[in-house]
């Protein structure tokens, strides 16, 4: 695993093309695809969702699925004859033989289960696939910053993103749950219908406004009560800025951020429409503002959450401390003073100087419980002068 990350971490001169780090980079991505939804193909009941389970199955899939197994056979044998190092290039055969060994594209459902419960094994395939292929292009062409994809910290910060897409029933029934209760308490009132008739699009708007706001209050109390900062430090110590340093969340925050912020979606009645749009939209708007792209928006960045606006609620500067909450309308930091935005400037860097953050996805998921007491850094600046919310 160590030679594995070694060479996808390769330095810039050991990836140029006809190095074999491409194609040896290209046929672990695919193999990886490949083997995940050879077993999405073979245990549906336990790794993905029952709406798609049908589709998964259909001809255009398994075509495909073929097709990513052949492109990842070749370019792995590429890297392989290209390549001094030949671990990429072995470990993506040998990934895409165990696919074809479990059946390849031709694999059929092996087991049953009696039990609702699965994992979504699929939705990280296909998350990876959509958000993938819109983002790392963009970040190829429009980076602001000069980073490889497979960055310091990609390993955490994807194992964030693989727990968050395999727990997606768990973690979806816990944030809709508070939401659901208050809808089976109270009666259809006159009021939903109304919300629900109106244009889909002012809906979508006024989702967006809402749930901003109760994000806002929600994201700041987090930063606020320091017993909270503890578990959305986690967020903030992610050291680079892309697409999948947005997944980097203990899943205490995801659940009550989410809880808490589709209420007014679901419970002030909005249409189907306007909520699917609205979740759409979240999706990738989430990536983006995360993302390391540069987007010279002019005065329009002053109105609508850009990379650069979210960029400066995870800077290290002093002034980047406790600003910019709002994830859509900087409007909001606006009227409660929390607006910080210079002209064409970025942060320095990222993270979080108090406290220190233990490395590794389960050390970060106990942290906030205060199992591991972690050396104090060394702080750049007098203690006496450190903003509150780091304590
Ligand atoms: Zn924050
Ligand atoms: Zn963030």
């Amino acid at each position: 695993m160590t030679l594995l990350r070694d060479d996808l971490e390769s330095a810039t001169d050991q990836r140029y093309f006809g190095s074999g780090w491409i194609s040896g980079a290209w046929a672990f991505v695919l193999s990886v695809l490949a083997l995940g939804t050879v077993l999405c193909l073979r245990y549906p009941d336990s790794l993905s969702a029952p709406e798609a389970r049908d589709l998964y199955r259909s001809l255009p899939i398994r075509l495909t699925l073929q097709l990513v197994m052949i492109v990842g056979f070749l370019f792995a044998a590429a890297s392989l004859s290209l390549r001094k190092k030949k671990v990429l290039g072995t470990t993506a055969m040998g990934l895409i033989l165990l696919a074809a060994a479990l059946g390849g594209p031709r694999a059929e459902s092996r087991f049953s289960s009696s039990s609702d419960l699965y994992f979504g094994l699929d939705f990280f395939l296909l998350n990876l696939i959509f958000l993938g292929l819109v983002f790392v292009p963009i970040e190829r062409v429009l980076g602001k910053r000069e980073q490889p994809i497979f960055r310091a910290d990609w390993r955490e910060d994807l194992l964030y993103f693989l727990i968050g897409s395999l727990l997606v029933q768990g973690l979806t029934y816990l944030s809709l749950a508070p939401s659901k209760a208050i809808l089976t308490r109270t009666s259809e009132a006159p009021f939903r219908s109304f919300v629900a008739s109106q244009p889909a699009i002012l809906q979508l708007f006024e989702i967006m406004l809402l749930t901003d706001l109760v994000q806002y209050a929600v994201h700041r109390a987090f930063h606020h009560f320091s017993w909270l900062w503890r578990f959305h430090a986690i967020h903030h110590s992610a050291p680079v800025m892309d697409w999948l340093a947005s997944s980097r969340m203990h899943l205490m925050e995801v659940v009550c951020l989410r809880a808490f912020t589709v209420m007014p979606m679901y419970v002030l009645g909005f249409s189907q429409t306007a909520l699917y749009g609205y979740i759409v939209i979240v999706y990738f708007w989430s990536a983006m503002v995360h993302s390391n792209v540069r987007l010279n928006l002019g005065s329009i960045e002053s109105w609508v959450v850009t990379p650069r606006y979210h960029h400066w609620h995870h800077g290290l500067e002093r002034e980047a401390i406790d600003v910019n909450f709002a994830v859509h309308f900087p409007m909001i930091d606006r009227i409660f003073r929390t607006y910080y935005l210079p002209a064409d400037k970025w942060p320095a860097g990222y993270g979080v100087l108090k406290p220190e953050i233990p490395k590794g996805y389960g050390k970060q998921l106990l942290f906030p419980l205060g199992v591991f007491r972690t050396p104090k850094r060394e702080s750049p600046e007098p203690a006496a002068e450190m903003p509150a919310n780091m304590d």
